[in-house]
């Protein structure tokens, strides 16, 4: 991108570039055409010009000589040589004369029109000259009084001058000349800057050069011209390859040649100046163009640059990093974009904020969620891994607090989450450590730099942290937690690895009620069996893997059947028999304990209504663990499973071990007040193993004590319980209760719990624990011991 923009750069600077030296290229075609024309003009004008000269220049030579002419004719001594035809005073006087005026030629004709004397300026020599000149000259001075004009001597060319020597009238001629020479054309060029060459054309088309100001090539050339312009008209001519502005102006025309003098200008010459122009313009051109480039540059930098930046910010927007503005440089268009741009990275930042609220953060707790909890944990593992340090993980599942949310509302229970997230926000302190909430009433700690042993530390305080009575809504509540902990690299190498042995360890600590555990390698079968087992349960359910056992309960006087016991057993497809021991443990902590429940309760229910339409009066014990006890709408829905099934809750008796109503004493009255209220009976299981006091057990509204097998099967043998059993059938006839013993394995304690008073006996001696459509069967096989009283059992099956 930035080399895209960076070329773009190069292309404004090419346009502009290209633009302007059009407009250079043109202009100075345009100039030097014109300063073409313009140099032609001049030239045509200067030739016109240098031909006034030209001929000035001979008219005034001509004068000068006709001023000495005359005063030589009007001497006094030079008549009277003439007169007496004194031929050698008449030279010496016209040599004197014509070298004092410059003469370069002087001759003296007679009257009758004949060379009579020359002086030494003449021409040595010959003197041969056209006889039709001269006298046409003389005719012209006799007429005029002088005469001047150009004549050819000798093959040379000279302006002549001819004046008359009168006595009074004419006896004779002065006849003075000078030479059109190289002398003279070179005077011309330094006067007019203009060549000018003498030409006789010949007859027979030779061209004489009389005189010349030109050199070698370009007189040579001038000579074998084919095409001359016309005499008056400036033209041009090519001579030795160069352009030569050419006037011809005719001089002479006689019998003996034919002279024009050619004037010309080279153009060459006369552009040159204007050349000189055109180099300084082409160097003004060329500066501009290095200007202009510099210039050019520096504007599309102005432009590319922001661009650039602003392409950088998006880049950089386009990562995810929305930190830098953009320094908002130049106004108008690309400092709005700027702006614009600044505006749209606060928007998009702002919304990916909120976005990732939405995604990393839980709602209520204002604490990372499970995801992000993740994302630093993998990157305090990839830390600890770069320089061999630990990480440590902890997390906790509150105790109880699907009840608390049940039984006080969920207001309640999202109060109690958050003063929980405070106090755990409380507990760490180092920069880099992290609270999180998982969901429901998971939190995790993300210890990074720890080992075991320094979260140890942290550890107990986050116990403390929740052992404090919480205090929500004016409500106070004991809170406690399983809390699990590992650390990278002791217990896993991978973050994966990691959390799910913390879970392990978590799960280990709730099932122990260890308070804090640190994950060990034993808990992973059990805990490995324990999830899988949860899953597994649930199909349970669903695929009926669950079967309905009933254990007999009867009246230890006389043998009678009074009812049964409702135990569930689970045919495990794979596994085969799991005994309850094995998952209702489990299926308590979980929860799920709950769904069990109510299977059983449907089945008790239905077997009883078989039970009834077969004229059976027997009850049912069903089994309710402490989450049952914490479950609000328990009865009601008890209620609906009678409904349903059309039996009377009077043929239930609801057993409830004495731990699960220790658990939260106020809650579980509620609930068995409730259901008493709707008819069942209840009984206190497993009597004898948990601390309950009899104070409170005299406010519960049971009508049944079960006391433990394990006191129960004791009784033969040790005293201790034999006492222990005895005293509690008092305990429990005082407070107005039927006492039940669990666990009669034989005839002899049978008799013992009768003759101690027990009411009801249940045990292997009687009946173990049997599918429902075996109970009929059994039943009709039961005979109560020899020494009992005789049972009306027959009396009963009489009636079906
Ligand atoms: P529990 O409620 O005390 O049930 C009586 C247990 O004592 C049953 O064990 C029964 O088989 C056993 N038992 C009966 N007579 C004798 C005997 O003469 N000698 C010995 N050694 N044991 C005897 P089971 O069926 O294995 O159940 C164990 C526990 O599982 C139960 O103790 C109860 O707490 C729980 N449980 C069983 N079914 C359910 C259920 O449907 N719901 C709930 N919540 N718990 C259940
Ligand atoms: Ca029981
Ligand atoms: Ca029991």
């Amino acid at each position: 991108m930035k080399l895209r923009l960076q070329s773009l750069q190069t292309r404004i600077v090419i346009l502009l570039m290209a633009l302007l030296l059009l407009v250079q290229v043109a202009a100075f075609v345009v100039i030097r055409g014109s300063i073409a024309e313009q140099a032609r003009n001049s030239v045509s004008e200067e030739l016109l010009f240098g031909q006034r000269v030209f001929g000035r220049l001979m008219a005034q030579n001509a004068d000068k000589l006709a001023l000495g002419a005359r005063v030589l004719s009007a001497d006094f001594g030079f008549r009277a040589a003439v007169a007496s035809d004194d031929r050698e005073t008449i030279a010496s006087a016209l040599s004197n004369h014509g070298s004092r005026i410059g003469a370069t030629l002087t001759a003296f004709y007679g009257t009758d029109r004949s060379l009579k004397s020359m002086g030494d300026a003449g021409t040595s020599g010959e003197w041969k000259t056209d006889g039709k000149r001269i006298d046409s000259l003389i005719e012209q001075a006799d007429r005029d009084g002088w005469a001047a004009g150009p004549a050819l001597v000798t093959s040379h060319l000279y302006q002549l001058v001819v004046v008359p020597v009168r006595a009074p009238v004419a006896i004779g001629w002065v006849v003075m000349g000078f030479a059109v020479d190289d002398l003279l054309t070179k005077d011309m060029r330094a006067l007019s800057r203009l060549d000018i060459s003498l030409l006789d054309a010949r007859r027979d088309g030779r061209r004489v050069v009389l005189a010349t100001s030109l050199a070698g090539g370009a007189l040579a050339s001038l000579k074998a011209a084919r095409d001359l312009p016309a005499p008056g008209l400036p033209g041009e001519l090519e001579m030795n390859g160069q352009d030569y502005g050419t006037l011809l102006v005719p001089m002479m025309a006689s019998g003996e040649g034919n002279v024009i003098a050619v004037l010309q200008r080279s153009i060459g010459e006369a552009v040159a100046p204007f050349n000189h122009l055109q180099l300084i313009l082409l160097i003004l051109t060329l500066g501009g163009l290095v200007v202009s480039v510099v210039g050019s540059i520096l504007t599309a930098r102005r432009i590319t640059r922001p661009m650039i930046r602003l392409t950088e910010s998006a880049r950089r927007m386009g990562a995810g990093k929305y930190d830098q503005a953009i320094a908002v440089d130049g106004d108008r268009e690309i400092g709005d974009l700027a702006r614009a741009f600044n505006q749209m990275r606060e928007g998009i930042a702002q919304r990916e904020g909120q976005i990732s609220r939405l995604a990393y953060w839980d709602g209520l707790t204002g604490l990372p969620n499970r995801d992000l909890f993740r994302a630093r944990l993998a990157e305090a593992i990839d830390a600890a891994a770069a320089d061999g340090g630990a990480c440590t993980v902890l997390l906790m599942d509150l105790d109880r607090f699907k009840h608390v949310n049940d039984v006080l509302g969920h207001g309640f229970g999202d109060a109690l989450l958050r003063e929980v997230a405070a106090r755990l926000e409380g507990v760490i302190v180092r920069r880099g450590d992290l609270v999180a909430r998982f969901g429901g009433d998971e939190f995790a700690i993300l210890l990074p730099g720890q080992d075991v042993a320094g979260a140890c530390l942290i550890v107990e305080r986050v116990r403390a942290a929740l052992d404090a009575p919480l205090q929500v809504e004016r409500q106070t509540i004991d809170m406690s937690a399983g809390i699990g902990f590992a650390a990278y690299p002791e217990h896993a190498d991978s973050a994966a690895l990691l959390l799910s042995r913390t879970e392990i360890a978590m799960y280990a600590a709730k099932q122990r009620r260890a308070g804090a555990l640190a994950y060990d390698p034993a808990f992973d079968g059990k805990s490995r069996d324990s999830l899988s087992l949860l899953s597994e349960l649930r199909r349970a359910i669903e695929n009926d893997e669950l079967v309905l056992f009933l254990q007999p309960k009867l009246a230890l006087g006389g043998g009678v059947v009074v009812g049964a016991e409702a135990l569930v057993r689970w045919i495990h497809p794979q596994r085969g028999f799991v005994p309850p021991d094995q998952f209702i443990p489990f299926a308590e902590q979980t929860g799920f304990v709950s769904d069990i429940t109510h299977w059983m309760m449907r089945k008790a229910a239905s077997t009883v209504a078989a039970w009834r339409h077969a004229g059976l009066q027997l009850s049912i014990a069903v089994n309710l663990s402490t989450r049952d006890l914490m479950d609000l709408e328990l009865t009601n829905r008890f209620e609906e499973v009678l409904r349903d099934a059309g039996v009377a809750a009077s043929s239930f008796c609801l057993e409830i071990t004495e731990s699960a109503i220790m658990d939260d004493p106020d809650r579980a009255l509620g609930t068995l007040e409730a259901l008493h209220a709707s008819g069942f009976r209840l009984s206190i299981d497993d009597f004898g193993t948990g601390y309950s006091s009899l104070a409170y057990l005299k406010r519960l509204p049971v009508d049944e004590l079960k006391i433990d097998r394990s006191f129960v099967s004791g009784i033969e043998s040790d005293r201790d319980d034999a006492v222990i059993v005895r005293s509690t059938i008092d305990l429990g006839h005082n407070m107005g209760l039927k006492v039940v013993a669990e666990g009669v394995e034989n005839e002899a304690v049978w008799h013992l719990l009768r003759d101690a008073g027990c009411d009801i006996g249940q045990g292997y001696f009687m009946g173990r624990p049997m599918p429902v459509d075996k109970f009929g069967d059994w039943l009709q096989a039961w005979r109560p011991p020899l020494n009992s009283e005789p049972a009306n059992v027959r009396v009963l099956y009489a009636r079906r």
